[in-house]
């Protein structure tokens, strides 16, 4: 275990140059309290979870202290916003600090978001509030815990530097942890500016530090492509599997490594409503939960425009042309698991599709479901849920099927629930448990957030005395209003 001061950084993005990154130095956020920290996300980087009491740790993480071996830099990429090209993004906010190779020889990039102005801020200030940074770390732990691929955080500090919203709010700095930063903006940015020669530095990079394997392939970009495709399928099939809706996905927020990033006004499900748009900001429903799934092809089109100068088109088209069918199996595998079905038939797409047109404009909570589902056996649990429905004659026809499918999965009800409560989860990163923890941190009490933090990192484990976190939420809860940046 290491202390805070141990830390072992090879900067590979940095050594790309100036083309790639600007040197910035964060600014620091005055009077620096430590809000939350995930030991989990310490243990990436071999950091003793004893550290968190250090002084030196709020310090470090709200930029008044840095590593003589850190290198910030302000990336720079561009991207399709709302399915608009804006030629010129990047970290307006935020600093890669450097990267950290744990003692397994992982690289682990550390970013510091809302660390001041870079030459990428545009009209912006530089910062983030903490209603946001908590906002982010809750969800990046969540996730993880869920199992779903998704960036880390590794702790939020909040400070009493005033920074103008709507209202007056305190800056906050939350350190985020991934293997890469890069982005489907990155790949934009050499394209659209014409720099054949650093669209192929940063495939180079990519392919040297993150696809090690593809290197080795005929045609290793296009192997890299390709195996971008397989993992944005599986991962977009386990937003819909989970109903974890992003609300931002500009292909400037989509990660090369496709990990779930840059949180914004993202929601879990709390009702299934297939149309549910998270964005406020988000007129047409452009990324409401059901378009996630073409939307996250178009992103892909849009990264595979910009690869056009490394891969034959054909090639490219051939693996956008995988993205569809592999989701499609990704997501039927995901469901069926929550669904407790141990075999596959080539009935369970309908099975699935009936059921979730059942839900829609049932206002049956969607995790719960699962949850209650398998903690009966079939016909009770069937029985019990059946009041949920507005269709019941269409319910009763469904839960006949279900019955017979779930009888060939022939277990039994012990097995059967320890298998489904494994991937179902009982507490939820629900958007009002979020607000009452940042209420409640805005007024300096990080209990409530640190608790939340804790009771979400064993989601599918009931916790005694939490049972208040597993309630279904109240009405005001389930329609907060949630914007992008902040
Ligand atoms: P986001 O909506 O957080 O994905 O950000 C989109 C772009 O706006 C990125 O280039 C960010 O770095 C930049 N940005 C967002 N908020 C701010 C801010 N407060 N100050 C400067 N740049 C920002
Ligand atoms: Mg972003």
């Amino acid at each position: 275990m290491k202390s805070l001061t141990d830390l072992t950084f090879d900067n590979r993005f940095a050594r790309l140059g100036d083309a790639f990154s600007t040197a910035v130095l964060p600014e620091p956020i005055a009077e620096p309290q430590l809000v939350v920290a995930s030991h989990a996300a310490m243990t990436l980087l071999d950091l003793d979870p004893a550290q968190v009491d250090e002084p030196m740790f709020a310090q470090l993480f709200a930029g008044h202290k840095l590593w003589s071996t850190a290198e910030p830099r302000a990336m720079v990429y561009s991207g399709h916003q709302f399915g608009s090209y804006n030629p010129r993004l990047g970290d307006g906010r935020g600093l890669l600090l450097g990267e950290v190779v744990n003692a397994a020889g992982q690289h682990w990039d550390l970013h510091l978001k809302g660390a001041g102005q870079t030459p990428y801020s545009r009209s912006g200030d530089g910062r983030a509030v903490l209603r946001s940074s908590i906002r982010e770390f809750l969800a990046s732990e969540a996730l993880f815990a869920l199992g779903i691929p998704s960036s880390r955080a590794l702790c939020v500090v909040g400070s009493s530097t005033p920074v103008w919203r709507e209202r007056q709010e305190s800056a906050a700095m939350v350190l985020r942890l991934a293997p890469s930063h890069v982005r489907f903006g990155h790949f934009e940015y050499f394209y659209y500016t014409k720099q054949p020669e650093q669209l192929q530095a940063l495939a180079e990079h990519l392919l040297a530090c993150h696809f090690p394997d593809c290197r080795e392939q005929a045609e290793p970009y296009g192997a890299m492509f390709t195996r971008i495709v397989e993992r944005n399928a599986e991962l977009i099939a386990y937003w819909q599997a989970y109903g974890f809706c992003h609300g931002v996905m500009n292909s400037d927020n989509m990660s090369i490594l496709s990990i779930t990033f840059d949180f914004g006004p993202y929601a879990f499900l709390d009702d299934f409503d297939a149309q549910h748009i998270c964005n406020h900001s988000d007129d047409t429903g452009r990324y409401s939960f059901s378009n996630q799934v073409p939307i996250a092809h178009w992103n892909l089109s849009a990264l595979a425009q910009a690869l056009t100068p490394l891969v034959e088109v054909e090639a490219l088209r051939a693996s956008l042309g995988l993205f569809l069918p592999l989701y499609q199996a990704h997501y039927l595998d995901l469901m069926r698991r929550r669904l407790g079905l141990l075999n596959a038939e080539d009935s369970d797409q309908a099975l699935v599709e009936r059921l979730l047109q059942l839900m829609q404009g049932s206002a049956v909570d969607y995790n719960l479901f699962f949850r209650r589902l398998g903690e009966q056996p079939v016909d009770i649990a069937l029985a019990s849920l059946r009041d949920e429905f507005v269709d019941l004659a269409g319910f009763d026809q469904w839960a006949a099927d279900y019955s017979i499918r779930a009888a060939s999965s022939d277990d039994n009800q012990t097995e059967r629930r320890a298998r489904m409560h494994a991937v179902n989860p009982l507490y939820v990163l629900r958007n009002y448990l979020a607000q009452q923890a940042i209420e409640a941190a805005e007024q300096g009490d990080y209990g409530p957030v640190r608790e939340l933090h804790a009771v979400l990192s064993r989601p599918f484990e009931e916790q005694p005395g939490m049972q208040r976190y597993a309630e279904r939420p109240p009405q005001w809860g389930k329609h907060l209003e949630i914007s992008c940046s902040s």
